[in-house]
């Protein structure tokens, strides 16, 4: 009997955006560990296997129990929300692994990260070079956070943040980056995006706290650099074809 791990991300939320090789993946799986929200995003997929879950910041207690039972020969999904990479349980199973001299037979299956899914209802606010920011300042100092926060904002990235839950870092984030960049640099904010609550909205760096209500534990936001702007009601970042070529209709370029 050979175990096997998929280290998998679920995608933001509704199943039209899952990928196929994670609904395979969860199907061949005997054992299926998850964070307690995670695990009902994939409800209908896990009937008739043992389902661990966990709290938050269990995160280890996940990787320890999917290992375990990889050793003793289960085929075991760990999940992640968006994609397992970004933030997610592929880099402390992964550590665990090493850590632990254990080479187990495993495969981590991609999915939409949340910066994508996030984007993707903003319009197009990724289309030049972007840095994704975690303001969860569980694991990592709060100033080293700010100092990339800084970094990116002088390097006028366009700015993922996920986990802007944490009100008072948040606050600073925006004033840093509201040093570098203009009052009407448009911010998109997404709450719980592809799932039923969806709230997607578009403001500014000057406005954008008017609508601190929607932010919570599910919610990405998105800043501009200098050139994005917004027109019929969604975020653009201009990838930069109009500093060669003309978009007129009639035009052949
Ligand atoms: N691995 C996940 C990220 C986990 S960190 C991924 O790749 O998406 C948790 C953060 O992800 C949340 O605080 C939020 O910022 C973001 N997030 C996760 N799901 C989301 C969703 N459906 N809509 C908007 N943001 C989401």
């Amino acid at each position: 009997m050979k175990g096997k791990l998929f280290i998998i991300g679920t995608g933001p939320g509704a199943p039209p955006i899952r990928t196929f090789r994670m609904v395979e993946a969860i199907k061949q799986s005997d054992v299926i560990v998850a964070y307690t929200t995670y695990a009902k995003l994939i409800g209908d997929l896990v009937d008739g296997k043992e389902v661990i879950t966990a709290r938050m910041k269990e995160e280890l207690y996940r990787a320890r129990v999917a290992i375990q039972k990889v050793q003793e020969g289960k085929v075991v999904s760990l999940i992640s929300s968006g994609d397992p990479q970004v933030y997610g349980m592929a880099s402390p199973a992964l550590e665990m692994m090493c850590k632990n001299n254990l080479e187990l037979d495993f495969e981590i299956v991609p999915g939409v990260t949340a910066a994508l899914a996030a984007a993707a209802r903003l319009g197009s606010p990724l289309a030049m070079d972007f840095a994704s920011i975690s303001l969860s300042d569980l694991l990592v100092p709060a100033e080293e956070i700010l100092h990339r926060i800084k970094k990116a904002a002088e390097g006028d990235f366009v700015i993922v943040l996920y986990n802007p839950i944490n009100k008072p870092l948040l606050e600073r984030a925006m004033a840093i980056i509201s040093e570098y960049r203009k009052p009407e640099t448009p911010v998109g904010i997404v709450k719980s995006a592809y799932r039923e609550d969806e709230q997607v909205i578009i403001t500014n760096l000057s406005d954008w706290k008017k609508h601190e209500g929607v932010i919570n534990m599910i919610t990405t936001m998105i800043i501009g650099n200098s050139r994005t702007y917004t027109c019929n009601g969604k975020m653009i970042t201009p990838r930069g074809y109009d500093r060669r070529y003309s978009f007129e209709l009639n035009n052949d370029s």
